[in-house]
């Protein structure tokens, strides 16, 4: 195959691209600290599936791992795969969906903690470590009250009453996951715990040493006795409010702005956009950016979504297109519009929550969701400032 080499270019990539993404690295680490302060009995990890919910993988691993971040999640095998090239073998890295049958050699090789989940992958795995001459950890989910994922209780009680049941494993921790933990009064936190406690009770007649696992985010704010010993902040360090019927506790994390490509008045009253759903009023001013829902801008938010230039709110006008979105910016004088203006999507006025709640969904889908088309600064953690 003919090795293709980029062009030489002679623009700034920040000069290429439609917008912008600044992910603060200093403000991860403070949010990562502050989640520790809050347990500070507990291994406090880090979730970094999904390309660290859509910041980039390696920079936020980076920055977690100088910060002493000693244990990463991740949900599929090639996250951990991509994670271990970038930690080198010192932290633990568990891959939360287990191994698919014929995966458990590179589990091995790389060092990677799988999370079993069924019977088959408990004994699947059993049946490879016993084999293996090297002890290989792993992580046993029981499900509590979500039914998404782990042994069922009856499963989780007929693996510990048969003598082979958990035969081969060497269990670095029982875990289950929380179904409403962003919501502290709901009864089902409540007999989550009591069930987690009973089943790490009965977990710990076969193996003592196994460590506790039960909280996100959010669990980590529904007090010590959620905690047990392996914590799994996800969305927190990032930016999204962990405890959304008050204030948010975190730091924001995420800056998103968007270029305006151009600038118009309309002289007489005139529809805005695809469908013509829109109706600019005469004289109207309207500004068109570099952004569109191919860069995770949802199609539902240009119904009530809004940025900011400044402190002036400028809501959408019309609908998000691929590519596109208009603003009406009838207040915004035009001096504030020239050559590099720029629309605050995700900013000091306007939170990833709140960019959420109007466009029909939660932070975490957001950041998912964020483009691949942005050019992405990273401003660094004090403990990682390099250059
Ligand atoms: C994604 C995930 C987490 C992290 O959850 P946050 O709400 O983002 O903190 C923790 N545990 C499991 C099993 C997960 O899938």
């Amino acid at each position: 195959m003919a090795e293709s080499r980029p062009p030489a270019l002679s623009s700034r990539p920040e000069d290429r691209t439609g917008a912008l993404l600044t992910i603060d690295l200093a403000a991860l680490v403070e949010n990562w600290r502050v989640l520790k302060r809050k347990a500070p009995g507990a291994d406090m990890g880090a979730v970094v599936k999904a390309g660290a919910y859509g910041l980039g993988l390696e920079p936020v691993a980076r920055a977690l791992q100088a910060a002493g971040c000693a244990t990463f999640y991740v949900a599929h095998l090639d996250e951990g795969v991509a994670l271990r090239q970038v930690t080198g073998p010192a932290p633990r890295i568990v891959v939360m969906h287990g191994p698919n049958p014929g995966t458990e050699r590179d589990f091995a090789s790389l060092r990677l903690i799988p999370v079993l989940s069924t019977p088959a992958q408990v004994k699947a795995w059993g049946r490879f470590a016993t084999a293996s001459d090297v002890l290989m950890e792993s992580l046993v989910q029981v499900d509590t009250g979500m039914n998404r994922l782990g042994l069922t209780a009856a499963e989780f009680t007929t693996l510990l009453n048969d003598p082979e049941g958990f035969a081969g494993l060497t269990p670095l921790a029982l875990m289950s996951h929380l179904a409403v933990a962003e919501t502290p009064s709901h009864p089902l936190n409540a007999a989550q715990l009591e069930r987690f406690d009973g089943a790490l009770a009965r977990f710990r007649l076969k193996f003592a040493d196994a460590k506790g696992s039960l909280v996100n985010s959010s669990g980590l704010f529904l007090g010590p006795a959620f905690h047990f010993q392996l914590a799994r902040p996800g969305a927190a360090l990032y930016g999204v409010n962990p405890t959304p019927a008050t204030a948010n506790p975190m730091i924001p994390v995420v800056r998103l702005q968007a270029k305006i490509l151009q600038v118009r008045r309309v002289d007489a009253a005139a529809p805005v956009g695809y469908g013509a759903t829109f109706q600019a009023p005469d004289g109207a001013k309207l500004a068109t950016v570099s952004m569109g829902y191919a860069d995770g801008l949802l199609r539902s938010w240009g119904v009530a979504g809004h940025g900011y230039i400044d402190e002036l709110k400028v809501p959408v006008a019309g609908r998000v297109s691929m590519d596109l979105t208009t603003f009406d910016v009838s207040n915004v004088p035009d001096s504030a519009l020239g050559p590099g203006a720029m629309i605050d999507i995700i900013g000091a006025r306007q939170s990833v929550d709140d960019l959420a709640r109007d466009s029909g969904t939660i932070g975490y889908e957001i950041l998912t969701a964020l483009g691949r088309r942005y050019h992405r600064r990273y401003l660094p953690a004090p403990a990682t400032a390099r250059k």
